[in-house]
């Protein structure tokens, strides 16, 4: 049969990250090498069909501040789905994602699908985080890992159809 399901995902990391990006090249298609900083958080619905099903995510994406910090419950809390993105050309947001991660652990939904995203994979010559380390971190606390890229486009749109397929259906 054909189940419809409304999944609300949330995406943390570091500012800069490339947190909006990522959302913007899955819900428009498009990049913009200057994005605006997220205010708050801003909220996108995008909708994808996997197997049987159509999920409709329901997305929230946070603003990565330290002073927009005690908002973030309200974005996770309830949440079926998480992207943690971090900036492969960035040692101090991938130190970060890993504190999200461990505040997910403590506070998240414990079913929650969690999804690691090295993102800005196009800046191979900038890289400080190798592909390796985080796959080995992603492994050790049951998340799945991916490098993306919202500037060329690559794993985006498989990073939200992986999180699809991972649901838990009704
Ligand atoms: P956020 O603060 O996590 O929402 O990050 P933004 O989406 O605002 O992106 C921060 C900056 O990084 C912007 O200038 C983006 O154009 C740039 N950016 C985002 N994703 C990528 C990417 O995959 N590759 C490259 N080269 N730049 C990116
Ligand atoms: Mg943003």
């Amino acid at each position: 049969g054909h189940n419809n399901l409304n999944a609300k995902l949330v995406l943390l990391g570091d500012m800069g990250a490339g947190k909006s990006s990522l959302v913007i090249r899955f819900v428009k298609g498009q990049f913009l090498e200057f994005q605006e900083s997220t205010i708050g958080a801003a909220f996108f619905s995008q909708t994808v069909a996997v197997n049987n099903a159509t999920v409709k995510f329901e997305i929230w994406d946070t603003a990565g501040q330290e002073r927009y910090h005690s908002l973030a419950p309200m974005y996770y809390r309830g949440a079926a789905a998480a992207i943690i993105v971090y900036d492969i050309s960035s040692t101090d947001s991938f130190a970060r994602a890993k504190k999200w991660v461990q505040e997910l652990q403590k506070q998240g939904n414990p079913n929650m699908v969690m999804a690691l995203a090295g993102n800005k994979a196009d800046l191979e010559d900038k890289r400080k985080v190798t592909a390796e380390e985080a796959r080995v971190y992603a492994e050790e606390n049951g998340l799945f890992f991916v490098e993306t890229s919202a500037k060329t486009a690559v794993n985006v749109n498989e990073i939200f159809y992986e999180i699809a397929k991972r649901l838990p259906r009704a």
